[in-house]
């Protein structure tokens, strides 16, 4: 098992389980925003579908993978940069997702604009996606 999948789970305090290594290991590998049916066709029917749930909801809550949304309405999630943790997650950054590959990606360094909210709005979370064309495909 790789290193930094050990230390992920262990800045995260969460326990170090197989399928907890092997669902982060597709996450490293992928490098992209995947779905919960990516997850399943990778590992090929060692986990069931409930844990892959249960996997991905504890790595939601410790701040190690954030929900990305895209245009086809199937929530894709993604790791999340360092400074996420249990408490909150840090980032802001925009989504791009490719009409060509249809591959979603963190733009980890591109931050969504500030949004002046009308008085007595609050937010709590924002999405904010492109699509396009990616560099691999333009
Ligand atoms: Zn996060
Ligand atoms: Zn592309
Ligand atoms: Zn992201």
């Amino acid at each position: 098992m790789e290193a930094q999948v050990k230390d992920l789970l262990k800045e995260h305090s969460l326990r170090l389980t197989q399928g907890r290594a092997d669902v982060i290991s597709i996450f490293l590998n992928r490098n992209v925003a995947i779905s919960h049916g990516d997850i399943e066709s990778d590992v090929d029917g060692k986990y069931d579908r409930v844990t892959i749930y249960r996997t991905l909801k504890s790595f939601l809550e410790k701040g190690l993978i954030h929900k990305v949304l895209d245009d086809t309405g199937a929530t894709r999630y993604a790791l999340c940069s360092d400074g996420c943790s249990e408490v909150s997650h840090q980032h802001n950054h925009i989504h791009f997702k490719c009409q060509v590959c249809n591959e979603t990606t963190c733009l980890d360094n591109v931050n969504i604009p500030d949004v002046n909210l009308p008085s007595g709005f609050k937010m709590s979370e924002s999405n904010y996606l492109i699509t396009g064309t990616c560099n691999k495909c333009s």
